[in-house]
Parts: C-alpha cells; structure tokens; sequence
C-alpha cells in the first residue's frame, strides 16, 4: 500500500464533496489527495518518514478558486512602477493628486508616470478627469491614468504625443478613443484595448522581469486562500512566458487562461496545457462598467450624486460594444472550435442578446457541453438568471460590488440596486455558480464575497436585496467547487476528495460556525498547492525593476 507523505489532523476539514462530508483528517502523496477520513482510518497510511501536520483546532478547505481574475493584468497594473491611487490606498482627492504630483516630480524625462484606480464614486471629491487635467499636472511628462474598472483611462499631450497618436489614429476593435467636436483625441479611452494602448508600454512586464512580476502577483492571491484562479482576458502573447515560469518556479497558484477573443493566434485544444496552466475559453466583452456608464440596460441612471459622480447624465443608458451579428459571429467561431466562452456583461438588454446567442450557437453547433459563461452580471433579472440554467449556462456573479459599491448602487439605480447581482436566485434555481472579486477592480478576497452573498451589506452595512442571500454552504461552493467546475477543472480541483490535487487553504475559524457578518475576519493561515505549503507573501524575494 502507498504510504502518505503528508497527513492533516486535529481540526476540521471541510471537503465540499457531493455530500459536504466534514471529516476529521487528509492523507497526501505525491501531489494528491490519497485517503480522506477519520484520523484512525489516515493514520494507517503513515510511514516514519510521513509529515504530520497538526491543524490544532484550525478548519482545514479546498483551496479557493477565483473564477474571474486577470494576474497576468494585474501583476502589471499594480506592478512596482505603478502609482496606486485606488480608493482603499487614497480616500480623497488630496490624497490622489499628492500621488500623481510626488511621482510627475521624481519621473526623469524619459520615464512614464503610470496610475491605477481612479474611482469619483468612492473618493467623491475628485475632479471630472480629463486629458487636458493630466496635461496641465504634467506638460513635459507623459502620464497616463486608469479608472478602476479598467475600462476607461485618461492620457495627457506628452502621452498622447509618445504614443504617436493623432486624430487619424483609428479606434481599436471594442473600444474608441474619445474625441472633440472637431475631431481632436481628448485622451481618453473607453473600453479595455484602447484604455491599455493609453496606458503605454510602462505598464507591462518586459520579457526579462515577466517571471518576477508573475510570481510576486500570484503570492497575491496565495496570501488570500486562492489555489486556481481564471485569467479572464489573457493575451495569446503571453504563453510561452507564462508556461516558461510555470516550468520554472514553485508557483503556487494554477491558472486557467481565458484568451481575448479575435486575439489569435489560437493554440489547438490537444496542446492547451496542463493541471498548473491552461487555456480553457474565450473571453468577450458585450458591455462595459456601470461605474462608467456603459452598461447595456433597458433604464436609466437615477438623478443623483452618484450619478454625477460616475459622469453621465440622469436618463443615461450604455450600449453593447457588439452587436448581435458581431457577437453571434464571434461565438459560432470560438465555440465551433470547442471553447468556452466567458462573456462580460452587466445590462439586462445586453444578457438578452447573449443569452439568445449562446442559445442559436449551441443549437447550431451541438455543444451543449461547454458550460458558457456569463460575468459580473450586475443588473441581471431574476427571469434571466433562470433562462440562463434552463440553457446550461453558468454564471459568475461580481457580489463584491454590493460590499464596495453598496452605498451608491441606489442612487445610481434606485430600487434595482436590491436586485443586483442575484446569487440567490442561482442558488434557488441549482446553478453552480461562482462569486469573483475580478482583481485588481476589487481585491482578491474570498471570505469577504462568502460574507457579502450571505450578508448583501455594504461597507457602511446596509442591506441590499436581503431575499437574495445564500447559505454558508453555497458560499463556499460558489468559492471552490463551483468555480472550478466552470473552469472545468472539477475532476482534478475543488475538493477534497481521494484522487484531486492537495491543494488546500487552512482558516484560523470555522466558516461554518462562524457569523456571516465576521467571516471576513477569519484569518488565512496557510495555502498549500499540490501537497507543498505556499511561501508566505512577505517571504518572497524582490521582484526587482
Ligand atoms: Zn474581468
């Protein structure tokens, strides 16, 4: 009999198996789960050479699965040249301002002030911005600034100049650059491709520092439990890099890539990978931020503050970035060529069209099998979310907006805001659903989205849609299993059971015994990834320039 190299007893496992068995200890060899069980029952697989982890009273999970993250983004967006102006790190404009004008001050001629979430909703004394503001704060300089969502970002002249960029230069595919009257570029750019293009090639790992930045991002979200995350727009250029650092390093989280779609080249299936990383869909984005104004839905922006905040008028309605034809075409390719597809989109209207076209293009293609996604899904109506499970489709909800955006979803959209996001309804309906923080809009955190779905509080804790609340145990699926079966993964992550990869995140509390409201305070102890315990983050050695 093969005996373990490592066992886990004397605190609670909770290994969201099919009958979400609690057991008392875990054995584990060469990467995997081997025995599951009572402590006696485990025990009988020791060796004198076995490891013997004593939990001490501590709760013992699969790790958790992000199924909506982009490390291979973030790790530059909030890489080490990054001035971080995100509401969390600068509470008011002076805040914001004395960071932009600190780094226009150290930059030498040649460099590129880069910064990363500019957010009027939640510091709300911050000016309209603009690329004409930017250029007034740097005229020498070139600096480039993106809003929080990362779907709109403001260039100043210098910037603008550097990129080569004039009223002649076409609108990328998706996106636009934002124009005058008379046509001029006004430096800004909505919509991820164009928002990136303004942001310049700072903000991107060079090929020599791609491995560092990687695994100083991916700590990121060890730090936080998370084992498997989804990279829900990765670029096709980065799979040798990505693979050459998967080959390389102990990295201790799996990724799964979503490539942009009409981003090409695209890998064959037969060559997609393995259980560290892997391609496994394609990523489309039908609508946008409602933190920017362009969401696709059949009503308007209330009259109000946030509403101004947000820089749209009362009445304001978003589109799609596609029509129906474009994303039908889009999704016959990608689908006929066996992906998935993980689609972005918040408006009610927008999930009209995506739903009727995930219907036409498995009914033409037969693939019923691909579990297509929908993301975020903001806005999305109860009917919606129950057509979606009659189709087959899967949906991962961005809850975390309730908890950070909470406090001005009505004022944006009045009574809808009781209605946003509506796990819930999932759950009442028996989708396996997912819950995401889509970092770095919000930060990786999968106990505070348990305590959100549970809860529906804001940060100032007001309830919104209180009918629309999980249980702990949908919780923690919609943290682990869930997500992993969307990744299509659950046959080798997700739980703990005989057979899967160890991977494991070890809680200071019990989330089943737990408050709702206080899960967030449990504290993440320890992540293990096949069978090896997860460096600390602050142990990681310098990421360097
Ligand atoms: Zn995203």
């Amino acid at each position: 009999m093969i005996s373990a190299d490592t066992i886990f007893l004397g605190g609670r496992i909770i290994t969201v198996d099919p009958d979400f068995r609690i057991a008392d200890a875990v054995a584990v060899a060469d990467r995997r789960i081997i025995a599951v069980g009572t402590e006696s029952e485990v025990r009988t697989l020791c060796s004198p050479s076995t490891r013997v982890i004593d939990l001490a009273g501590r709760t013992l999970l699969p790790g958790f699965v992000e199924a909506h993250g982009h490390p291979t983004a973030e790790m530059n967006m909030l890489g080490p040249d990054t001035v971080d102006i995100r509401a969390s790190e600068c509470p008011t404009a002076a805040d914001v301002f004395a960071r932009l004008r600190d780094a226009v001050a150290l930059a030498a001629p040649e460099d590129w002030v880069i910064a990363f979430g500019w957010d009027p909703l939640l510091v709300p004394d911050l000016p309209e911005m603009s690329g004409r503001l930017l250029t007034e704060l740097s005229p020498e300089i070139p600096v480039s600034v993106m809003h929080y969502s990362a779907h709109s970002s403001w260039a100043n002249d210098a910037a603008l100049a550097r990129l080569g960029l004039d009223r002649n230069s076409p609108d990328p595919v998706g996106s636009a650059f934002i124009r005058s009257a008379d046509g001029e570029l006004t430096g800004e750019g909505r919509e991820v491709p164009a928002s990136m293009i303004l942001m310049g090639p700072t903000m991107q790992a060079r090929p020599d520092s791609f491995g560092g930045f990687l695994h100083h991002e991916l700590h990121r979200f060890a730090a936080a439990g998370i084992t498997t995350t989804g990279d829900l727009a990765f670029e096709a250029t980065h799979y040798d890099a990505v693979a050459d650092y998967m080959a390389g390093h102990d990295s201790p989280v799996r990724i799964r890539a979503y490539e942009r779609s009409g981003a090409g080249p695209h890998i064959a299936p037969a060559a997609a990978g393995d259980s560290m990383f892997r391609k496994v869909g394609v990523k489309v984005w039908k609508d946008g931020s409602p933190w920017i104004g362009n969401i696709h839905t059949s009503f308007g922006y209330e009259d109000s503050a946030a509403t101004r905040a947000v820089g749209v008028h009362p009445g304001h309605r978003g589109c799609s970035n596609y029509t129906a034809e474009d994303l039908l075409e889009i999704c016959r390719t990608h689908v006929g060529d066996g992906w998935q597809i993980a689609c972005h989109v918040h408006g009610d209207l927008a999930i009209d069209t995506v739903l009727d076209t995930f219907e036409q293009v498995m009914g033409e293609t037969g693939r019923t099998d691909l579990r297509l996604r929908l993301e975020h899904c903001g806005a999305i109506t109860a009917a919606q979310v129950r057509r979606a499970h009659a189709l087959g489709v899967t949906i991962s909800f961005f809850v975390a907006h309730i908890h950070f955006y909470g406090d001005v979803l009505r004022g944006l959209f009045g009574d809808r805001a009781d209605e946003w996001t509506p796990a819930g309804v999932a759950a009442e309906c028996g989708m396996p659903f997912s819950l995401h923080n889509d970092s770095p809009v919000t930060p990786a955190n999968p106990l505070l989205n348990m305590r959100t779905a549970m809860t529906r509080q804001s940060r100032s804790g007001a309830v919104l849609g209180d009918h629309l609340r999980i249980d702990i145990r949908d919780a923690i699926r919609a943290q682990t299993i869930w997500p992993a079966w969307q990744l299509h993964s659950e046959h080798e992550i997700g739980s703990i059971e005989t057979g899967k990869f160890a991977d494991f995140v070890i809680l200071d509390g019990d989330p089943l015994t737990t408050d709702p409201a206080e899960l967030d305070a449990i504290g993440v102890v320890e992540t293990w990834i096949a069978g090896r315990r997860v460096d600390a983050v602050h142990d990681v050695a310098g990421i360097g320039p």
